[in-house]
């Protein structure tokens, strides 16, 4: 590092070309990225442009990317055009629908996506293991990634066992399917705060608690949760330094070619079943990983496009199989401090 070097890492939270920039002073002096490149950040003295290398490419020199300040008065001017484009009226929520607080407008920590300042970090083996976080919209295929990585390791990976209200059946076990409590219990535990999230479904709770996550960390496997995004913020936290995987549909022309029908396994029997999807759950699953990505897309520390299936999810196991190198990981820079 040359004096006036800064050893300030972000990753860039949107994508940028400077060939399509016509306020850039000079585009040849231009830096383009992706969202989810990390940057090294070498000079901010200007307000407008600061100069960056991407990391991990060894031949890039430094170049001129758009301040932070410059990005957010960007997004702020295109702010008031989305309001005149034609909204989607959200789909009607079912009884089906588990999550205690779906924010269907997303509620809660907007943040203008420019860049996250972020610092390397090297697992301690003394450390438990990161939490994985899978989010996505619903139909996307995050429990049958989870399910797949599961059976793909069971040593390495686990997942916490939730507590339901409902009659224990047959075959099943407490502590093993379920934890299995009645309704003032579970209410109790509520009102304590104990469920990072809960839900009723059928005229029963279900939900999962923060010491079934400990427990499943406390093993030293890497626990899996597919969480809905405002779960995330829970957990985001120095103590879980979560991976944050989100889990993204590819275009409509794909979702129809590929996903007319989608065969998953019931969680019920374990069965076969299959899902005709309509052209309207493709829109509702689209429109609802863009509201995702605009609200919560800061946390996502990577992006799965499950267009077909195996290829996502050999993506995901490759990168899920990167947290256990020595090579260092990206994190919020307060998760170091
Ligand atoms: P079942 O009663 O057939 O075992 O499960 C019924 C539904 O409860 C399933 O759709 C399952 O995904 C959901 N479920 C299981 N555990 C949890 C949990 O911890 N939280 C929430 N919100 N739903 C759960």
């Amino acid at each position: 590092l040359s004096a006036n070097e800064t050893m300030l890492f972000v990753r860039s939270l949107f994508d940028y070309n400077p060939e399509e920039d016509p306020a850039i002073p000079c585009r040849q002096a231009g830096l383009g990225f992706k969202s989810g490149d990390i940057l090294q950040i070498v000079n901010q003295e200007d307000d407008t442009w600061w100069q960056a290398c991407r990391h991990g490419d060894s031949n890039s020199r430094a170049g001129l990317i758009p301040s932070r300040q410059l990005q957010e008065r960007r997004v702020a001017l295109q702010r008031p055009k989305a309001l005149f484009k034609p909204q989607r009226v959200p789909k009607k929520v079912t009884g089906d629908d588990l999550s205690n607080k779906p924010p269907p407008e997303m509620g809660g920590a907007t943040q203008t996506p420019t860049y996250l300042e972020v610092a390397p970090y090297c697992r301690d083996p003394k450390e438990g293991r990161r939490l994985v976080l899978l989010v996505g919209p619903s139909g996307v295929g995050l429990s049958e990634m989870k399910r797949r990585l599961l059976l793909s390791d069971p040593d390495h990976y686990g997942v916490p066992v939730p507590h339901t209200t409902r009659e224990k059946r047959k075959q099943e076990k407490d502590g093993v399917e379920y934890h299995f409590v009645s309704r003032q219990t579970f209410e109790m535990d509520i009102v304590n705060h104990k469920f990072l999230e809960y839900g009723e479904h059928r005229g029963n709770y279900y939900g999962t608690s923060l010491q079934s996550v400990h427990k499943v960390i406390g093993e030293d496997k890497v626990c899996l949760l597919d969480v809905q995004p405002h779960t995330v913020q829970r957990l985001h936290t120095t103590e879980f330094k979560p991976c944050v995987v989100f889990v993204k549909p590819p275009s409509i022309q794909e979702l129809r070619f590929s996903r007319r029908k989608a065969t998953f396994i019931s969680t019920q029997d374990m069965t076969k079943l299959t899902k005709t999807f309509s052209e309207e759950d493709f829109e509702d699953m689209i429109s609802s990983a863009e509201a995702m990505d605009s609200h919560y897309g800061h946390l996502f520390e990577m992006v799965v496009v499950n267009g077909d299936f195996a290829m996502a999810f050999n993506k995901l196991r490759a990168e899920l199989e990167k947290l256990e190198t020595a090579a260092p990981q990206w994190i919020p820079v307060e998760w170091t401090s």
